[in-house]
């Protein structure tokens, strides 16, 4: 069913899982929040999309969480919950805004709050405590602003970068987003007309034992594979001994289509 050529470029994206899993938060002020607070993960994600970069939503929730505590507003479901939607958007706005969409976000979080506070006690944490993955992403997918690409990506978070333990997580499949499926046809993996459903049932077919493994696709989307330019053989301009000046990880094997 798949070529050797495909085979490859998948062991090739397993590969760069290995060595890319582990490092998503690092120990910097948005890796510590996130560590240590449920609730700061969950507004991350739900900034996480909607045309801002992955970057600009992590950050976009460490400036709330920032804004908040100027305000004296605990960065908890119970504070957020009985604060006024008003308030809230006057924090999401604030420059630079938490996201291009900053007056939906501000819903989307203050909508969430009160999501937890009635359905989980309060506590993010129960949120997420739960014995399958699957049953973490159909909870994640009840909150406003969470859709099918943010729940897989938050669920993969979860297991890989916090150390969530859930019997199915390995099931799991693939978060596709543009990075992953402009990748995948790059690298001859998904046709240029192919649907998000068709990419993940490619990636559980050349992957059938961990198929999200194939979502490091999004790292090497993000870094070299982009949409503005493709730095097979790494980009001359980036400092020395970033991602960005190394070859491509799947340049060996990629066939580099159009
Ligand atoms: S080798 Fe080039 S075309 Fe292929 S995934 Fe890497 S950057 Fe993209």
């Amino acid at each position: 069913m798949f070529t050797q050529a495909q085979k490859d470029v998948a062991a090739a994206l397993v590969e760069v899982y290995k060595g890319w899993v582990g490092k998503g938060f690092g120990n910097g002020p948005i890796g510590k929040l996130v560590k240590s607070n449920r609730f700061a993960f969950l507004v991350a994600v739900i900034l996480d999309g909607g045309g801002v970069s992955a970057d600009q939503a992590w950050q976009g929730m460490a400036n709330f969480a920032a804004r908040l505590k100027r305000k004296k507003i605990p960065f908890t479901p119970s504070a957020v919950a009985t604060t006024h939607l008003a308030t809230l958007k006057v924090l999401a706005a604030e420059k630079p805004c938490i996201h291009k969409y900053h007056a939906n976000m501000a819903r989307f979080i203050k909508k969430a709050a009160r999501r937890i506070v009635d359905d989980y006690g309060g506590d993010a944490d129960e949120l997420f405590d739960a014995f399958t993955a699957r049953e973490v992403f159909f909870r994640l997918m009840e909150f406003e602003g969470i859709g099918d690409k943010r729940a897989n990506m938050a669920v993969r978070l979860l297991v890989d970068e916090l150390g969530e333990k859930y019997r199915d997580a390995q099931h799991m499949n693939v978060p596709v987003d543009v990075q992953v499926e402009r990748v995948f046809q790059r690298a001859g993996l998904a046709g240029a007309n192919a649907s998000r459903t068709e990419i993940q049932q490619t990636a559980a077919r050349l992957n059938p034992d961990a198929p999200w493994a194939l979502d490091s696709a999004w790292h090497v989307g993000y870094t070299w594979c982009t949409a503005s330019a493709r730095y097979c053989d790494g980009d001359p301009a980036a400092d020395e001994g970033t991602d960005q000046s190394e070859f491509c990880p799947l340049s060996a094997v990629c066939p580099r289509l159009p």
